[in-house]
């Protein structure tokens, strides 16, 4: 071939500018990440939300014999509120929205439908700039999928969180959540475990005691990690709610099932625990789930406007 030799200089030129508008374009977004200052020691924050135990099993209940790492070890290292709420709708899906989006959306519990505001998630991935494996949706039930996404035509589809929520156990989803941990080192993730709720709807009584048991137990082990990796000891928040309660006994089919304002089904638990929380200490100011994502807005310095709920002041220390 004979090319005159202005062709090489064009294409210098034009592979030199491509490479540019590539390198520009291709950066991970982690290189780019904006730091936000805030007053607190909180640099990582997961929620966990327990599926559905009733509040009279758990911390409602005078023994608190299904729930004793709670009671003997969580409860001195955080903070208790005894008055926590899901005042929307007492199903997975509009509670899951309510402590992700700060607002309550009375959104299908199918899994088909986003919810219309975003997420913490999206927010601080937006005002942060992180990488999506710094921020993730993680559960046992595969419809939660759409928390990690919302309807709204400004952020659908943008600064969207990674996703791993597959129908199964909570051991299965508990080791991912290990493995996410150590592999990605995620800032912000929302954990559901289903336990509860999967063997309440069962009508299995011994079953639904044992998966609040057993989540109990992987709540203790998550803040044992947390205290023992150098990555998140000293300055990791965590939270743990409820989606929902189940219907008081007398109420429908009690403890099976749920869905209505009963006591039982919107009293739920709250515990927070964290460099910038108070410890040993109950709480009994009325509360609720919106209340969980402003809160989280707060301690990482970023801005949610669409949020319906309020900064829990007084979980933190003075
Ligand atoms: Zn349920
Ligand atoms: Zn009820």
């Amino acid at each position: 071939m004979n090319y005159p030799k202005y062709s090489y200089l064009y294409l210098t030129v034009l592979f030199a500018f491509a490479s540019v508008l590539f390198t520009g374009c291709h950066k991970p977004a982690n290189l780019n990440s904006v730091a936000i200052e805030t007053n607190y020691k909180t640099e990582n924050v997961f929620v966990v939300v327990i599926d559905g135990p009733r509040y009279s099993e758990t911390w409602g209940d005078p023994t608190h014999s299904l729930i004793p790492n709670m009671h003997n070890t969580l409860a001195g290292k955080g903070i208790i509120n005894q008055e926590f709420y899901n005042l929307g709708t007492t199903h997975t899906m509009p509670g899951h929205t309510a402590v992700a989006t700060g607002t309550y959306e009375d959104i299908s519990n199918t899994g088909r439908q986003y919810p219309s505001n975003p997420s913490f998630l999206q927010h601080w991935l937006y005002q942060t700039q992180n990488a999506p494996a710094k921020a993730w949706v993680v559960g046992s039930k595969k419809k939660l999928q759409v928390l990690s996404n919302c309807s709204s035509v400004s952020w659908r589809n943008s600064y969207l969180p990674s996703v791993n929520t597959v129908d199964r156990l909570d051991k299965e989803t508990f080791k991912e959540v290990k493995k996410i941990i150590s592999t990605h080192h995620p800032k912000l993730m929302l954990i559901n475990l289903k336990g509860p709720d999967f063997w309440g709807h069962g009508d299995d009584w011994f079953m639904y005691k044992y998966g609040i048991r057993q989540t109990d137990s992987m709540l203790n082990a998550l803040v044992t990690i947390i205290e023992t990796d150098s990555v998140y000891a000293g300055k990791t928040s965590l939270i743990m709610t409820n989606d929902h309660g189940r219907h008081l006994e007398g109420m429908q089919n009690g403890f099976v099932s749920h869905g209505d304002k009963c006591l039982g089904c919107t009293h739920i638990n709250f515990y927070a625990y964290g460099p910038d929380f108070k410890s040993g200490v109950i709480l009994n100011n009325q509360r609720h789930l919106i209340d969980v994502a402003p809160t989280v807005a707060e301690l990482l310095g970023f801005k949610m406007e669409q949020v319906k709920g309020d900064i829990m002041t007084e979980l933190f220390k003075e």
